[in-house]
């Protein structure tokens, strides 16, 4: 596996790191943030390191159905897929991105604003 030594999030995809791991397969690991901005909120990372959006590329694009298909298995284990959900995926400095290990922000739980941004 394609692991960054310093990397918080494979860390934590190598159980080098601590978290409340939910969901692993293959493909992605998904665990709870550790802030959460709403009753559920879950973090999808692909257990390979991608920086973010921008360096998925093509050769990412079965990695990109896995983590979306995640998102929406994880949404049902916590009981909001029918309520609903929003995913982010935050990306380069604007967006306020911190961690730079690509990772979707799966927030729900609670009627949540909208536009964002
Ligand atoms: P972003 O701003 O999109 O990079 O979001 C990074 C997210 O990672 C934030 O929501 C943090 O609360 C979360 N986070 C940072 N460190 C940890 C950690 N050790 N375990 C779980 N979530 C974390
Ligand atoms: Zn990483």
């Amino acid at each position: 596996m394609n692991s960054h030594p310093e990397c918080l999030f494979c860390k934590i995809v190598t159980r080098a790191a601590p978290a409340q791991i939910i969901y692993h397969d293959e493909w992605v690991t998904a665990f709870r943030d550790i802030h959460p901005a709403a009753p559920v909120h879950v973090l999808i990372v692909p257990n390979r390191h991608v920086t973010g959006l921008n360096e998925l590329g093509e050769a990412g694009a079965d990695l990109a159905a896995r983590l979306l298909l995640a998102a929406a298995d994880v949404a049902r284990r916590e009981g909001v897929h029918e309520s609903g959900y929003r995913v982010i995926i935050n990306t380069g400095a604007d967006s306020g991105q911190i961690v730079l290990h690509l990772h979707l922000h799966l927030i729900g739980g609670q009627h949540m604003r909208y536009p964002i941004g």
